[in-house]
């Protein structure tokens, strides 16, 4: 791994950094009050990512995307980390999944989610079906060339903004020698089509501003052509596309653990307490070190397997590891600088409480923390396996 950032590397950091601090930070505490992007806000946030190039980065440049790597969208992600995440969210890289859009759904979904002008989102998550994905209960069967859909999406991220989702429904039932298993279909499902309906979800404590919404689908029909892959191979699709999500959780942990490190630092070299800087004291100054030891180990991994990813060689492991160990360092940071804060870090007046809260769900969303070790335990025994 080249630890050396290229010319381009280093400007898009400097890029990125410039936008998060001009056009996202000033509006961080009007998105925690209101606990919404006004729409207005959103579209400027497009307009200006795609001005300076930042819009659909992650996505071909022969498709009108940024055309960078993932070693250099991990990069980027952490720069983005930094702020209130409903913002961020707005500098939209498109879920790479859109990639196996094919014949007319590059028209109407790819290209135009790429240009800004269509939002995704993904539907996977069930109320008794979160990590055990497969177990989900929403069924779409075959009627001629349409699907009949029933069942209900919940936790499902930005459904609100969004003007369609890729759903994953059961679509039949293959025998296996553990016995029967679902397999699964994803389609491309435009909001606003009979019988398909989206509420906002309850509020979260985590990232406000950014909902999730429940998707209940009755008897609504969708056209073959919406199938996204092909019919029972919807997890193949996830599993080629949907890695790199976890990275971009892991990445912007990482920046946002910088932010509140750095806080906690100033904070310790200017409180005061028993006539001189809690900086002073080993309990607060150990604290710091810490903080910047873990985040140096957890940059270290997420560029590891973002290099990995660009040279097509990352395995789910690579992954797993990123968000495992930079979901939960932030969470050991938030509350660290915390109690660096003391009470005032509890105290709505600073944003220590917000990050504090922010960094709960990037335990849970995208595989929790067990899943992640799940998979890493698994490619550790699986050699041993007969
Ligand atoms: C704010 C928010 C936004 C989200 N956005 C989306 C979205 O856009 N699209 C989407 O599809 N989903 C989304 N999710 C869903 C998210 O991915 C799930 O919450 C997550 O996968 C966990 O599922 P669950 O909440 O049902 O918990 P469960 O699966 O019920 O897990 C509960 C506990 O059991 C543990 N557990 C479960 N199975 C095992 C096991 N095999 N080994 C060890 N421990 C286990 C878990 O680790 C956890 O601690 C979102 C969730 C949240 C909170």
């Amino acid at each position: 791994m080249d630890f050396v950032l290229s010319e381009e590397q280093t400007l898009i950091i400097e890029t990125v950094r410039r936008f998060v601090d001009e056009e996202l930070v000033p509006y961080e505490d009007e998105v925690e009050a209101d606990n919404a992007v006004r729409p207005e806000l959103i579209e400027q946030i497009h307009r200006r990512a795609i001005e300076v190039g930042l819009y659909a980065a992650n996505m071909p440049e022969e498709l009108g995307g940024g055309g960078l790597d993932a070693l250099t969208i991990a990069l980027m992600e952490i720069e983005l980390g930094r702020t209130a995440f409903a913002l961020q969210y707005a500098v939209a890289r498109p879920s790479n999944i859109l990639r196996a859009c094919k014949g007319e759904q590059i028209e109407r979904y790819l290209l135009p989610t790429i240009r800004g002008e269509r939002v995704e989102c993904l539907a996977m998550t069930e109320p008794q079906a979160g990590s055990d994905l497969r177990s989900m209960k929403t069924r779409a069967k075959r009627d001629g060339d349409h699907y009949v859909i029933n069942g209900t999406k919940h936790f499902i991220s930005y459904a609100d903004v969004a003007d369609y989702a890729i759903l994953f429904a059961a679509s039949g039932i293959q025998d296996t020698p553990r016995g029967p298993r679902s397999l699964i279909t994803s389609f491309l499902v435009d909001k606003g089509i009979p019988r398909f309906e989206v509420k906002l979800g309850s509020e979260s404590v985590s990232h406000r501003g950014f909902h999730h919404c429940e998707l209940v689908f009755e008897n609504c029909r969708i056209h073959e052509s919406q199938i996204l892959g092909d019919e029972h191979k919807g997890f193949d699709v996830a599993n080629k596309w949907l890695g790199t999500t976890r990275l971009t959780v892991a990445a912007q942990c990482i920046g946002r653990a910088r932010r509140v490190m750095d806080m906690a630092a100033e904070w310790a070299a200017t409180r005061q307490q028993f006539g001189q800087t809690i900086g002073k004291f080993q309990g607060t100054s150990f604290k710091l070190a810490d903080m910047a030891t873990e985040i140096e180990a957890a940059e270290l991994l997420v560029l590891r397997a973002a290099d990995l990813e660009t040279r097509e060689a990352a395995q789910d492991q690579d992954f797993a590891m990123a968000k495992l160990y930079a979901t939960e360092m932030l969470g050991r940071v938030t509350d660290n600088a915390l109690q660096v804060f003391g009470g005032m870090g509890l105290m709505k007046e600073l944003p220590i409480e917000r990050f504090w809260r922010d960094a709960r769900v990037e335990r849970i969303w995208d595989g929790t923390s067990e899943i992640q070790r799940h998979i890493i335990s698994r490619s550790l025994l699986r050699p041993f396996e007969n």
